[in-house]
């Protein structure tokens, strides 16, 4: 019996039994939970035949089980958002260096990381929304503004803690330096609202509710409200505007992430996913179901409302500076009083 038969049979009996073969799986740590990966993840599996066995925490407890599981770790690919925290991912070994020059070839440099470890396939930018009927946006071109004694009382934002506020806050780091950074942060919890509280969507409600004027929010958050079915929502959003922050150093943009696990016992399937991850129909479902921006420039989409948002000056920052001003981030803040 030649080989080629006898794997056709081991693969026809595995398909028997419903069971994937072990060679046609990927096991995949992800800390999104949205419907968009599941959509990709089915699309990937129909293109490839290779299974997705999924394992979803929270961004920094999937670090941790990584880690503490070291070389019997199952994982294959790690999947998280925040540049920041890809880098602490990095930092705790649990990613393989990965060639990344044919994988990543449509993606822009600063969103791979220079390492080798990981790689961006959405993109986000985090940008200020405001009330249209109580500010003025000529009023905001900068992140810098919300310093401004004029905005005493009317900003919402979440806490400190936020990975999303940590790495706005090391691009602001890294642009001006540490002082800078530290008295813009004070400046901001002196126009505070209210006490920091709940995610970006909470944010924008507030606006909406009249607590506050002006927030830092991840666009996507906003388009979820816009483009959403429910008319509630849609009354939110409908009030709000967005500002892109222009000038110096444009738009704070973030990523969602992923890299080859260290310890992948499936590495070849790993590298197929995130080929995947970055071609039409990956890039693809993360623009038209969770309203990302595609990582891979000039991907085709259906999605008005995230192309109409696209174009803005966005920060030119390689990803991985945000993992390098982290902790610094984490100490301006506290320095600052911003809970
Ligand atoms: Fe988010």
């Amino acid at each position: 019996m030649t080989r080629l038969m006898l794997s056709a049979i081991i693969a026809l009996s595995a398909a028997a039994c419903g069971q994937p073969n072990d060679t046609d799986v990927v096991n995949v740590y992800s800390a999104r939970h949205y419907d968009s990966d599941a959509a990709a993840y089915a699309r990937f599996t129909e293109e490839t035949g290779i299974e997705i066995n999924l394992v979803e925490a929270s961004g920094d407890l999937l670090i941790e089980r990584i880690r503490t599981d070291g070389d019997r770790s199952p994982a294959d690919v790690v999947i998280t958002v925040d540049a920041a925290r890809l880098h602490r991912a990095e930092q705790a070994g649990l990613f393989a260096q990965t060639d990344f020059s044919t994988i990543a070839a449509g993606v822009p440099d600063r969103f791979v990381d220079p390492d080798g470890y990981w790689v961006g396939f959405a993109l986000r930018a985090r940008v200020i929304a405001y009330a249209e009927d109580r500010v003025d946006p000529a009023e905001i071109s900068s992140y810098m503004d919300l310093a401004d004694p004029r905005w005493q009382g009317r900003i919402c934002i979440r806490s400190s803690d936020n990975a999303y506020n940590q790495s706005l806050l090391a691009s602001i780091i890294t642009h001006r330096g540490e002082e800078t950074a530290e008295a813009w942060a004070r400046s901001v919890v002196a126009n505070f609202a209210r006490a920091p509280q709940g995610g970006d969507t909470d944010q924008l409600q507030a606006i909406h509710a009249g607590e506050c004027d002006v927030a830092v929010v991840n666009h996507y958050y906003y388009l979820r409200l816009a483009n959403s079915d429910d008319p509630g929502n849609q009354d939110v959003a409908d009030g709000i505007g967005l500002i892109f922050p222009a000038g110096e150093s444009g738009t704070h943009v973030n990523i969602s992430g992923a890299g080859i696990a260290a310890n992948a016992p499936h590495p070849e399937n790993a590298e197929a996913l995130i080929r995947f991850l970055l071609s039409e129909s990956g890039q693809r479902a993360y623009a038209e179901l969770t309203n990302e921006f595609p990582a891979v420039d000039g991907t085709a989409f259906d999605n008005p409302s995230v192309r109409d948002l696209m174009g803005f000056q966005a920060d030119t920052l390689n990803m991985s500076t945000l993992g390098d001003h982290s902790e610094a981030a984490r100490r301006v803040f506290d320095r600052a009083g911003w809970p």
